[in-house]
Order: C-alpha cells, then sequence, then structure tokens
C-alpha cells in the first residue's frame, strides 16, 4: 500500500488576468492547481483595454504570451494632450521613448483578447474551471476546504484569492486573521479600498480625429477625457469624480440609463479640435459606467489564504490624480 502524501495543491479562486497568469505560473513550477471562475467564459465582452507597460511585458515573455500579444495591437505612438477647449498643447512620442529605454512600448488591448490570449496559451487549459463561483473557504487541521455555488468541496493546500477589488476572499481572510489574532485586521485597513472616482468607458470604431496609435488627454476641473487609438478602434475613459467617495464594503453599481445620462451631461465637450466627446459615445460599440477604486491593503495573508492582484492592491489611473491637481 503506497504511503505517499497526494502534491501539494493550490486553489485559485478567480480566472481574471490575474488568475490566469497564476495559473501559467503554476503550471511552469509543476505546482498541481485549480482556478475557479465564477462567470461562464474567461473572456466576457466587458470593460474596455488593457495596456501594459514594460515590466508588465517582461513577464508576458517569460509565461509565452508576449509574441501573441505584441501580435494582435500596434504599440502606441504619440501622447497628445489638449486643453478643455480641445486645443493642443502638447503632442510628443512619448511611447517611442518607452520602447527605446525599456525595450518595449506601451502594448494596448481590449481586455476581453486579452484573457482570451492569456488562456489558449495555457500548456495545459484543464486546471480552468468556469461556472464555478466560490461561496466559502475553511481551514481544516491540514489544508483548506472551498465550497462552490453549487455545493461541491474542493481539498488544496492553499487558496490565492486572484477574486478582484470585491474579493470574497479576502473578506473570509480578514475573519480567519482577526479570529487567530484578535484587531490584527483592523476598521482603517478595511475601509482601504476608496472609490472616489467613477469612468465612462468603451470601444468604438476608430475616428481620425483621435489618430491611428495615440493616447489623447483632455482634462478640466473634476473631470479627465482618456483616449487611446488603435488602427482599428478607440477606447476611450471619461473619469469623474463620485458625489460622495465611499469605502468598503459600499458597493455602487450603475444602470444604462446612469450611463447615458452621464454622456449627455458631457455631451458637448470637445476631445480634439474638431470633435466633441457625445459624436463619440454615439459611434461606440460597447460602453458602461464603472467606479474606480484603488487601495492598498497593510495584510496580504493570514493562515493558508493568500491575495493576488485587486484583491490586495488596485491602482487608479494617475490621469485622474493629475485631474484633480489641474496638472493638465
Ligand atoms: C468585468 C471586468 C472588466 C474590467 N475592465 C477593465 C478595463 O476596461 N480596463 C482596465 O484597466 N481594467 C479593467 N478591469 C480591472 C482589471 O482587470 C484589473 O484591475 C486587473 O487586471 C487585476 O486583475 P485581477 O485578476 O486581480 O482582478 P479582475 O480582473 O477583477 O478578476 C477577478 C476575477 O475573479 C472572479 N471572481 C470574483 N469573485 C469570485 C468568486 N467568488 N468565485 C469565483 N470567481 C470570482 C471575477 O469574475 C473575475 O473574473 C476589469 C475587471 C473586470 C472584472
Amino acid at each position: 500500500m503506497s504511503t505517499s502524501n497526494p502534491p501539494f495543491r493550490v486553489i485559485v479562486v478567480g480566472a481574471g488576468v490575474t488568475g490566469l497568469v497564476a495559473s501559467h505560473c503554476l503550471q511552469k513550477a509543476g505546482i498541481e492547481h485549480i482556478v475557479l471562475e465564477k462567470r461562464n467564459h474567461v473572456a466576457p465582452p466587458e470593460g474596455a483595454s488593457i495596456a501594459m507597460y514594460p515590466h508588465g511585458a517582461r513577464i508576458l515573455h517569460q509565461i509565452g504570451c508576449l509574441e501573441a500579444i505584441k501580435a494582435a495591437c500596434v504599440p502606441c505612438d504619440r501622447w497628445l494632450v489638449r486643453q478643455s477647449n480641445g486645443k493642443e498643447i502638447m503632442d510628443n512620442g512619448f511611447f517611442r521613448h518607452l520602447e527605446d529605454n525599456h525595450g518595449s512600448g506601451l502594448l494596448l488591448l481590449e481586455r476581453r483578447e486579452f484573457l482570451q490570449i492569456l488562456y489558449d496559451h495555457l500548456p495545459d487549459k484543464t486546471p480552468i474551471r468556469t461556472g464555478c463561483g466560490v461561496k466559502s473557504i475553511k481551514h481544516t487541521t491540514s489544508g483548506v476546504e472551498v465550497t462552490l455555488n453549487n455545493d461541491q468541496i474542493e481539498i488544496g493546500d492553499m487558496v490565492m484569492g486572484c477574486d478582484g477589488v470585491y474579493s470574497l476572499t479576502r473578506s473570509i481572510m480578514w475573519e480567519y486573521a482577526n479570529k487567530t489574532t484578535p484587531g490584527l485586521i483592523t476598521a482603517r485597513e478595511k475601509t482601504t479600498m476608496k472609490t472616489a472616482w467613477k469612468s465612462l468607458l468603451g470601444v468604438a470604431p476608430m475616428v481620425p480625429e483621435l489618430g491611428e496609435r495615440n493616447m489623447t488627454v483632455v482634462s478640466n476641473d473634476g473631470y479627465s477625457f482618456l483616449a487611446l487609438s488603435q488602427p482599428d478602434r478607440v477606447y476611450f475613459f471619461f473619469i469623474f469624480r463620485v458625489d460622495k467617495p465611499f469605502t468598503w464594503p459600499k458597493r455602487v453599481a450603475y444602470t444604462d440609463q446612469d450611463a447615458e445620462a452621464l454622456a449627455e451631461s458631457v455631451a458637448d465637450h470637445p476631445i480634439s479640435d474638431s470633435m466633441v466627446f457625445g459624436e463619440l459615445w454615439k459611434k461606440r460599440l460597447r460602453g458602461s459606467l464603472v467606479n474606480l477604486e484603488e487601495g492598498v491593503l497593510d495584510h496580504w495573508h493570514a493562515g493558508r489564504i493568500v491575495l493576488v492582484g485587486d484583491s490586495a492592491h488596485k491602482v487608479c489611473t494617475q490621469i485622474s490624480r493629475k485631474a484633480a491637481h489641474g496638472i493638465f
């Protein structure tokens, strides 16, 4: 009779950007794991673009995805800044300098395309299980027990919480931490994730006014417009302050009507010398209104649970901060 122990097993919660990259890394290291994703698809048609700076490109190279990512997009070229009346006040080759100095420019593609490439390039896809929402996690004497929404139980040695900014894994980790070390996770830390900004975001067909591979920024008091273009499309973000900033556990969702009303309120704002935002919004292929949370936790692990990605640290675009301070 064999007396060998089962292999060390990691249970990853969430198959977003971090969860899929975790699977690549665990596969390279030969560590047994599963990735549980509540959505039915790894690459849902949600969100707008994801942009990768050189340090991200380095990781993508190490996991064998960089060539496919590069083939799917055109590196950005110029960075334009415009006043609130649309008049250009800066035009430079920032992204070319980035490539010259760091070996890779800004790689820009739609989030769902990015996720699909990460998935397609996994050496083994069997660890990824979609339609598997996690509802509870329990420490046992020798490991962890993870219960799915359908009451199925997965047993492992540790949990990696890659489940985003509203992480359930994080809430469970906090409870465990405060039970084993009372007072470790303070109310201050629990309210670290703040929402002070929201963004209308979307994808539209390419418009000549925003170029084929440019980043355009237009700012004024309390808002900032950002567009990143590719030869066939433009990703856009119209960033606003929320009326009243709030923190976890409060969560606010927006409807299509909310997005429409906000877009209407800035429809006449110039985004170039010859175009207003309303024209771009009208042409959109997809668009929605989302919150932009930001915060960095002090504690990223407790017991057999570790947090990775947005569940532990989420940074908001610097563009909105700069707009708030009137830098542009
Ligand atoms: C729908 C969506 C659209 C986004 N759009 C953009 C964008 O346009 N531009 C941009 O810069 N960033 C966007 N982001 C955020 C961006 O993906 C993250 O900031 C960043 O890539 C870090 O990724 P992450 O894997 O830590 O978290 P996320 O990308 O948020 O992934 C978390 C994953 O965990 C899953 N999950 C959550 N709870 C559970 C649970 N209980 N059980 C199982 N699975 C669970 C979610 O379905 C999701 O797939 C978006 C995120 C989401 C979820």
